[in-house]
């Protein structure tokens, strides 16, 4: 275009004479919550993220997560689902999906039947498992052998301590809970990496492969057993200590659940504390942020509110504590079954699953100027940007994505924006770069609208995560303000 006025003549056709362009700054200004919210809300968002910061420290793995959810739940009023027969809007009720996954919810005053508000996140996080029969020695040294669970950059978890986490069942019926490296007390266990000096050959690997996968081994001991005679006197002795300490024997790690995480606590980070470095917010942050939004409502909403907690999404969703997992709508069934005292029809459910609106609360990447390349800023979340929504997530041309619809996605802003909440709008890095997915999909296979709705950290997946208290603060009221006020026109 040669001039502005040829452009306008082109927008408008012949008779841009008559056009009347009324004064104003029509752009979209992405504003940094410190622009735009008061000394109170921020130090608001301190108080309630330093709640958070002391949170991670008693959850660690989805077991935990669960186990202290729920004593928030109950402190709360929230009653377990089972030992209900009916159900009245203002009630409280949760489900345990096999301890590693959690439903809860508030009935409504309207019908069930006229769907839910729902927040979903996840409560699994990147970690290193042991192997069913992992424990060898090898040159005088004891070892954890282990298989690594969800997308790590392996290299990050050696020369880190490491702490041991889980449940084993005894032969005799115990069960045992685990926890060992987070007490200052406690040992800590980690794993190994070359000396530089003698790394040359390992220096020309790629980063996939300069630690791979059996060589994540996590190093537990070095004592013989006196009377083995050097036979597996490592493994004797081992055995025999683990046995005094916990009554376990060898074959009781082949049921257990034992995973290893970093074993250092969530700490402000920075000079001003205005950020969180901790392992696993990817996705503690959003599942707390939505189980204290539920949590926090006063009194009936006018839809019932549901917070999904669910396992396995680093992996796929998949098994019956995974997001695909028909037992987390079977608690839906039930409060529609034991609200609503009519009688059953499934495309009665069916349809209120479909008038059902979700915010797919998940973290998103927070766009990192050292790694500038990766990011379109433009569409990409920010620290200090409030609530950041992606419409789709997907790799490539949108593959696996489930788009949020626009209608849906409209009237959630209009609510942000009615709360004055600070929001922003992204993706997942730039187009064709990588790509990832949440929850999301599987619940919009349901019928229901979602949109992804999270909080940016930078480092994601590393032992290390990082993110901000403001944008902690600003997910914590968007998620309630959905919860109690989102409803289509
Ligand atoms: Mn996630
Ligand atoms: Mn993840």
């Amino acid at each position: 275009m040669e001039t502005d006025q040829q452009f306008r003549d082109l927008m408008s056709g012949d008779d841009s004479s008559e056009l009347e362009m009324v004064p104003g700054d029509f752009s979209y200004q992405g504003e940094s919550v410190w622009d735009t919210q008061s000394p109170e809300w921020i130090e608001a968002a301190y108080d309630f993220s330093d709640g958070y910061r002391d949170f991670l420290d008693r959850a660690k793995t989805e077991r935990e997560f669960v186990r202290e959810a729920i004593k928030i739940l109950e402190a709360a009023g929230f009653q377990e689902l089972e030992d209900r027969s009916v159900l009245k809007p203002g009630d409280r009720v949760y489900e345990s999906i096999h301890g590693k996954g959690l439903m809860a919810a508030i009935i409504g005053e309207d019908s069930a039947y006229e769907g839910f508000n729902l927040l979903g996140a996840h409560v699994d996080s990147p970690r290193i498992d042991l192997k069913p029969n992992p424990l060898y020695e090898q040159n005088g040294l004891g070892y954890f052998s282990t298989h690594y669970y969800g997308g790590i950059k392996k290299y990050q978890w050696s020369t880190i301590p490491l702490a041991l986490h889980g449940v084993i069942h005894t032969q005799d019926g115990q069960r045992v809970e685990v926890c060992i490296g987070e007490d200052e007390s406690d040992p800590i266990f980690t794993i190994t990496d070359l000396l530089p000096h003698l790394a040359a050959k390992q220096m020309q690997k790629s980063a996939a492969t300069v630690i791979e996968g059996e060589e994540l081994r996590l190093l537990i001991s070095s004592t013989p057993d006196a009377s083995a005679k050097g036979k597996q006197a490592i493994k004797t002795y081992l055995l025999k200590l683990l046995n005094a300490k916990y009554g376990i024997v060898e074959e009781d790690f082949f049921a257990a659940e034992l995973e290893i995480v970093p074993a250092f606590k969530a700490r402000d980070l920075g000079f001003d504390r205005s950020m969180i470095a901790a392992y696993g917010h990817d996705d503690r942050v959003c599942a707390y942020c939505s189980l204290m939004a539920l949590v926090g409502i006063e009194g009936c909403p006018e839809r019932t509110a549901v917070c999904m907690l669910s396992d396995k999404e680093e992996v796929g969703s998949a098994g019956n504590t995974g997001a695909q997992s028909r037992l987390y709508e079977n608690f839906l069934l039930a409060l529609i079954d034991l609200s609503t005292q009519e009688e059953f029809s499934e495309l009665r459910y069916r349809r209120a699953l479909a008038k059902s609106m979700m915010l797919s609360t998940d973290v998103s990447n927070a766009y990192d100027p050292v790694f500038a390349s990766v990011s379109d800023l433009r569409n990409n979340s920010q620290f200090a940007h409030g609530s950041a929504f992606l419409k789709y997530t997907g790799v490539r041309g949108k593959s696996g994505a489930s788009e949020a619809n626009a209608e849906f996605v409209a009237r959630v802003f209009q609510l942000m924006r009615e709360a004055k909440l600070p929001y922003q709008i992204a993706e997942l890095g730039r187009v064709d770069v990588g790509g990832g997915g949440t929850i999301c999909q599987l619940l919009a296979n349901w019928g229901m609208e979602v949109l992804d709705a999270g909080v940016p950290v930078l480092s994601m997946h590393s032992p290390l995560e990082i993110c901000h208290k403001l944008d902690v603060y600003a997910a914590y009221l968007s998620y309630q303000t959905f919860l109690t006020r989102m409803r289509l026109a």
